[in-house]
């Protein structure tokens, strides 16, 4: 096995393990491969270990890969960075899935740039539940009117919420800011509204996983420390 083979597969037991731990059912988990800053040939070889879904969170570097990588017909993007709208463009008709709208005007750009796109794209919308003012994601009082956003878009499929909780050293410290997470998708409709809960890195997938997420996005626990050149 490779390395990037031998890591999904530690990532893969991570995940299983917190599944047991909370009590939920097996395989609700769905893993992200975040490949910011990976080659293609990191990319390929987790592709070749059954990774299909990956997340990139900058949109030149996104299009260029999916370009390098055409040759894989059932690879998923995921878009998890800030998506400003002039980007939109070039970036919405590649994606299977966006997990950063965080705002009217974002939710209708994407709309306005889907219109010949056969399905609509799934969408999650980021909350920034920690409040951070450098920090991308709508405020949990203003969530209601992306919502409605995504919801009236006709080519946009409201799919659930994304955060990222404010960096700490200590993993435990994430788990509020996922249980808020989870209380808005509760307040805002539940499960059937807001299936998908993107939440949980490298570092606390378990606190994620404990809290319900059904995405985790993980980077350097699948690829290796970013800035580290890869074959
Ligand atoms: C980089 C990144 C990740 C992955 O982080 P790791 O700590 O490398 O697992 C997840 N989500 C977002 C939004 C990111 O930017």
């Amino acid at each position: 096995m490779t390395e990037i083979a031998d890591r999904l597969a530690l990532v893969h037991a991570r995940i299983r393990a917190a599944e047991v731990a909370a009590g939920r059912a097996p395989e609700q988990v769905k893993l992200l491969a975040v490949s910011k800053t990976m080659s293609p040939t990191a990319i390929r070889a987790a592709y070749a270990a059954g990774q299909r879904d990956f997340g990139e969170n900058y949109v030149q570097e996104l299009v260029q890969k999916a370009d390098l990588l055409h040759d894989l017909p059932d690879v998923r993007w995921h878009f998890i960075g800030h998506l400003q709208r002039n980007k939109v463009k070039v970036v919405a008709t590649r994606l299977h899935m966006i997990h950063t709208v965080d705002s009217p005007k974002l939710a209708a750009e994407l709309d306005k740039r889907l219109e010949a796109a056969a399905e609509p794209l799934a969408t999650l919308v980021e909350v920034n539940v920690g409040r951070e003012a450098q920090k991308s994601g709508v405020s949990p009082e203003a969530l209601e009117q992306v919502l409605q956003a995504v919801s009236e878009a006709k080519h946009l499929r409201l799919a659930g919420l994304m955060t990222v909780p404010p960096f700490t050293d200590d993993p435990a410290d994430a788990r509020p800011y996922f249980d808020r997470l989870r209380e808005l998708r509760e307040r805002f409709g539940g499960r059937s509204v807001l299936p998908e809960l993107s939440m949980g890195m490298s570092a606390d997938l378990e606190q994620a996983v404990a809290a319900g997420a059904t995405w985790v996005r993980v980077g350097t626990a699948v690829f290796g420390p970013r800035g580290r050149a890869l074959p």
